[in-house]
């Protein structure tokens, strides 16, 4: 190995006495791919720099939310600027007003919204809406759909279907997920069944309308249709958790991407330009529930934080001012998905790429990836070795099988070529 990663590796002894595995949120802690985990230094476009100085290029671009890459100009200058006038307030200011406006212009299906901090306060946020509204319990959400990590969400299938939810992480107890029904995504039989069994009684349907959290999964055609469909029919709120897919896919989202439109959305990542920012809004009807003005409390010292809310901005405005922004992107992803299967038939190694615009995932599998079961049955120590293999050709990509490649405008023709190249190579190396 080429690389010398001792500064890493110095820091993750020490972290890892003060911080559980070393690391602020599990995935970094690479147990999925094994060896040590990096601990970054800079960013500067498509690149990564670790402590070690070692750059990498960068596929994972903070999981999402990097669409102009790292450290773009319009977002730094508008974080500085802001942050000479004072970092936070507690009061309303101008920028949460103008953030809210500029998403409310691009996403029609929000007439109203709330900034919050996370995507996982997003999501409990709406989903507290929801109840409030509808005056209902349960919650139906999608196998390997992820929507953070509060209590009523960390929870798997029971044993049957439209049973309810068992906790899936110790500390959930088991009355905090007895309302969150479990089914497979892409199955629109079990998704009918599920409401028929719970008639009455569903708040609301939560779904990533195009799942990023078990690897990238394209719903099938009509899918999120007739989850709309039905959804209206039992009277139930639908939210989509765009938290992913929100102004990634387009700038209306995966609702403007294949035209079907929720009650409520969630979104993160890409409106904070990398700062902790997310929202949830939608009908008017719903939001008007939410406390001062309706019953449903939710509030937040730092929601509509000034620098995130700049930083949002100035990215939102750079997508509005780069008309073409989704259709380069999505140019480069098709580079990246047509070289990942050549390098893989190749090398006679079985590879399934999934790809919806920008977000893609090159699942190790025999099989086409349409849900959970057949996405779990993709070879994770394949992976692993190919993950490991890639950084020593300082290509940094999810470490982890159920995750997206995410794709920014630094990310040129001449950059996906020689990942490409460094693919081929390392898929020829897989035993
Ligand atoms: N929803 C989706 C679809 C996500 O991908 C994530 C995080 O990756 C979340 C919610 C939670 O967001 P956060 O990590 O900001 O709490």
């Amino acid at each position: 190995m080429s690389r010398i990663i001792e500064n890493s590796a110095n820091l993750y002894a020490i972290a890892q006495k003060i911080i559980p595995g070393g690391v602020n949120s599990p995935v970094r802690a690479f147990k999925s791919v094994g060896g040590n985990p990096l601990f970054m230094d800079r960013g500067e476009g498509a690149y990564i720099f670790d402590v070690d100085n070692n750059r990498y290029i960068d596929f994972v671009m903070s999981w999402g939310p990097l669409l102009f890459g790292h450290a773009p100009p319009h977002t730094t200058k508008a974080i500085t600027e802001t942050a000479q006038k004072g970092t936070s307030f507690g009061a309303s200011t101008k920028l949460e007003v103008d953030l809210a406006q500029q998403i409310v212009n691009c996403v029609p299906s929000i007439e109203m919204l709330r900034l919050v901090n996370s995507g996982t306060e997003a999501v409990m946020s709406a989903v507290r809406a929801a109840r409030g509204f509808t005056k209902k319990d349960k919650v139906i959400k999608f196998e390997g759909n992820y929507h953070g990590h509060s209590d009523g969400f960390l929870s798997k299938a029971g044993s049957g279907l439209a049973t309810f939810g068992l906790p899936d992480s110790g500390g959930v107890p088991a009355s905090l997920t007895v309302d969150t029904l479990t089914v497979p995504f892409n199955n629109i039989a079990a998704f009918k069944d599920a409401l028929e069994q719970n008639r009455g009684t569903v708040a609301c349907v939560i779904m990533e309308p195009v799942p990023g959290n078990m690897g990238v999964v394209p719903p099938n055609e009509n899918f999120l249709r007739e989850v709309r469909d039905l959804t209206s029919k039992h009277q139930a709120v639908l939210i989509f958790d765009e938290v992913i897919s929100g102004f990634r896919l387009s700038k209306g989202g995966a609702q403007e991407y294949c035209s079907v439109v929720p009650d409520l959305t969630t979104l993160g990542k890409i409106i904070g330009g990398g700062l902790p920012l997310a929202a949830y809004g939608g009908r008017r009807e719903i939001m008007e529930t939410i406390s001062p003005v309706g019953p449903v409390y939710q509030a937040g010292t730092l929601s509509g934080n000034p620098l995130a809310s700049a930083a949002g901005m100035a990215q939102i405005q750079a997508i509005i001012n780069n008309p073409n922004i989704y259709d380069v992107l999505e140019e480069r992803a098709i580079q990246l998905q047509v070289g990942l299967e050549q390098a893989g038939f190749i090398a006679k190694v079985p590879v399934r790429v999934n790809r919806v615009g920008s977000m893609i995932t090159l699942f190790f599998a025999e099989e086409p990836v349409s849900d959970y079961v057949t996405a779990k049955a993709s070879n994770t120590h394949r992976y692993a070795r190919f993950f490991q293999l890639m950084l020593d050709k300082n290509v940094y990509i999810a470490p982890s099988q159920f995750e997206a490649m995410f794709l920014s405008t630094c990310h040129t023709e001449e950059i996906i070529s020689s990942t490409i190249d460094a693919a081929a190579e390392c898929m020829l190396a897989l035993e």
